[in-house]
């Protein structure tokens, strides 16, 4: 097959390889090929579609990268699991649903960086508002704040049920406030989380954005297309080659030998691993690095694959005295029930992600902003779906937000097929620990408020062996697990560290090449990134194209008084 001409090529068809693949074809003229290692995210494939079976693609390998830390110093040199979605939609396709912007404030932090100004909230949000349909937002006092005819529509947790209304008197007991909407006027406060569902079933990205314009005919979607290298002519990138692994959607080819797509532009939409690790491979990154390895430097950008961020957390556990919880819902004799109420009529136990509400906290009077994000779940179990404490309980998912730990993504090799070495150096700061030790006595001060007392039959995790500071760091070294949300590998910015430019996504030192993924955040969010994410997406959109970009809205949100 002759190589195939495109005006941009995107490697990744994950969350905002499928949101860029819907923006940027929508110019008929415009030829789109989407390249992505994974699968396509079936129709029929309950493990994808159900949100209560969020846990089971985790570990899969044909849904999950299945990446793993090194060592990792400060947590007992244990490896921490990294999921990541091989599929369609990508992470979209396996994550938890949470719906969160992050801090108005995060954004102006971000465009405090030289270069970033047009990053600031203001710019941010009409395109987060462009992306979203938030079904709880009309009427409301959030309203402006909101979106309502995006792809992504958002169905707001029910958050009901005995344990999730003691959960939020037990917040107003410990002296938080609770707050209308989380995304909108106010995040600082308890309230029910936005999710990506719709009518019972996920909403990934590559159901919102992807599908809807697959017979678009200058869009080519190719699935099983592993990119292992960018093309480049001197220093303009010129297409890539990729191996085709199983079964390749459109283009029509299955397995075999290397093969090319050439085209006008590169847009590397890989995520946090996968894009500094192909730019390294490909000749850009680290010069001294990437000659030790025997790869010949196309350009000398040490930020690549620095900068890595993530949100650690860990799970404080209680147990229930009254048979509240949904664990019933988990046993496997009820399944086929739950199964068969979701695959009939979309409801019940299997139409939730069960992360229905949470908050947002200052854990200490010198941060301006909520450093601490809690989710509640009315049951006690681990994310992955093992360790249930057995019978009833409830827990609350927390962890600091912007820790100042900052890890990295090298590739080991120039094999394209040998996964990265990351590293996290979680916990690896003084502020980072400090504020753990902050979480937990606020997890613990709310979960031990009188509201719980019909209910709390004692803690069982981390439980009254951990109650010193070095206690409790002792046992969030042991037992805690990554939040999903690594990013900041390629950041955006004009300094010698950065790897994108704020105003193109362009890469520094090359041209024809673009990142556009969670890698490009300068700074991660105080929440779940997924919606971060995808902003950044909609907004790179528009500066990749050449649209006039949305105007900025200037609203007042809220501050701290000490802000
Ligand atoms: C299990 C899990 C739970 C999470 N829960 C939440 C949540 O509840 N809320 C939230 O906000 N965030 C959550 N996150 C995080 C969020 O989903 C991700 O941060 C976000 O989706 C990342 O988007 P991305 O576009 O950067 O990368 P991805 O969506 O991961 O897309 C990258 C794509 O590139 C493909 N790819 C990689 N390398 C190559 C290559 N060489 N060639 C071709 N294709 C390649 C991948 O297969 C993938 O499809 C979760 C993540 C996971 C994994």
């Amino acid at each position: 097959m002759a190589p195939a001409i495109f005006d941009y090529i995107l490697v990744g068809g994950g969350s905002a390889g499928c949101a860029l693949a819907n923006r940027l074809s929508a110019d008929a003229s415009t030829r789109v090929l989407v390249l992505e290692a994974g699968r396509p995210d079936y129709i029929w494939d309950p493990y994808i579609h159900m949100p209560a079976a969020l846990t089971f693609p985790i570990g899969n390998r044909y849904y999950d990268w299945r990446y793993e830390s090194e060592p990792e110093p400060w947590l007992n040199d244990r490896r921490v699991y990294h999921a990541r979605g091989k599929l369609l939609g990508g992470s979209s396709s396996i994550n938890g649903m949470i719906f969160q912007r992050g801090n108005p404030l995060d954004y102006e932090r971000w465009a405090a960086d030289p270069g970033m100004g047009e990053w600031d909230y203001a710019h941010c949000l009409p395109y987060f508002k462009r992306m979203e349909n938030c079904l709880a937002a009309p009427g409301t006092p959030d309203a402006e704040f909101r979106g309502e005819s995006g792809p992504l529509v958002l169905e707001r947790g029910p958050a009901s049920g005995p344990l999730f209304g003691a959960f939020f008197a037990a917040a107003r007991q410990a002296g938080y406030a609770l707050t209308t909407d989380v995304n909108g006027y106010r995040q600082e406060g308890f309230a029910a989380f936005d999710r990506n569902i719709r009518a019972g079933r996920r909403l990934s990205a590559a159901r919102a954005y992807l599908h809807p314009v697959l017979s678009r005919p200058n869009l080519t979607v190719a699935t099983g297309a592993h990119v292992t290298r960018i093309l480049f002519s001197g220093t303009r990138a010129t297409g890539v080659e990729f191996v085709p692994g199983g079964t390749l959607g459109a283009l029509g080819m299955r397995g075999g030998a290397p093969r090319r797509a050439t085209g006008g532009e590169v847009i590397v939409c890989a995520g946090a691993f996968g894009s500094p690790a192909l730019l390294q491979l490909s000749g850009i990154g680290n010069a001294t690095d990437l000659r030790a390895l025997g790869i010949d430097v196309v350009a000398d950008l040490p930020g690549v694959g620095e900068n890595l961020q993530d949100h650690l957390e860990v799970y404080v556990q209680y147990g229930s005295k009254r048979p509240v919880s949904v664990a019933p819902a988990l046993k496997w004799r009820n399944r086929p029930i739950v199964a068969g109420q979701w695959l009939f009529a979309r409801t019940g136990p299997g139409a939730t992600n069960h992360f229905e509400a949470g908050g947002f906290v200052r854990s200490n009077e010198s941060v301006p902003y909520p450093n601490l994000m809690f989710h509640f779940l009315p049951i006690a179990i681990r994310y992955d779906g093992s360790a249930p404490a057995g019978g009833h309980g409830y827990q609350v998912h927390i962890g600091p937000m912007y820790s100042d730990s900052r890890g990295s993504v090298r590739i080991r090799s120039r094999d394209p097929f040998e996964k990265p070495a990351l590293r996290f150096n979680y916990l690896s700061t003084e502020t980072d620990r400090r504020e753990w030790t902050e979480a937990i006595a606020i997890a613990r001060n709310i979960l031990g408020q009188p509201a719980f007392d019909p209910f709390n039959a004692g803690e069982l995790s981390p439980g009254p062996a951990a109650t010193t500071d070095a206690e409790v760091l002792s046992w969030v070294a042991r037992d805690a697990e990554t939040a999903l949300h690594p990013s900041c590998t390629c950041a955006m910015g004009t300094g010698p560290m950065s790897v994108t430019d704020p105003g193109s996504l362009s890469v520094h030192g090359v041209s024809g090449l673009r990142v556009v993924d969670a890698s490009v955040m300068p700074y991660v969010t105080n929440g779940n990134i997924y919606a971060p994410v995808m902003m950044t997406a909609e907004k790179s959109a528009d500066l990749i194209t050449g649209n006039t970009p949305l105007p900025p809205e200037p609203i007042p949100f809220y501050r701290h008084a000490s802000v």
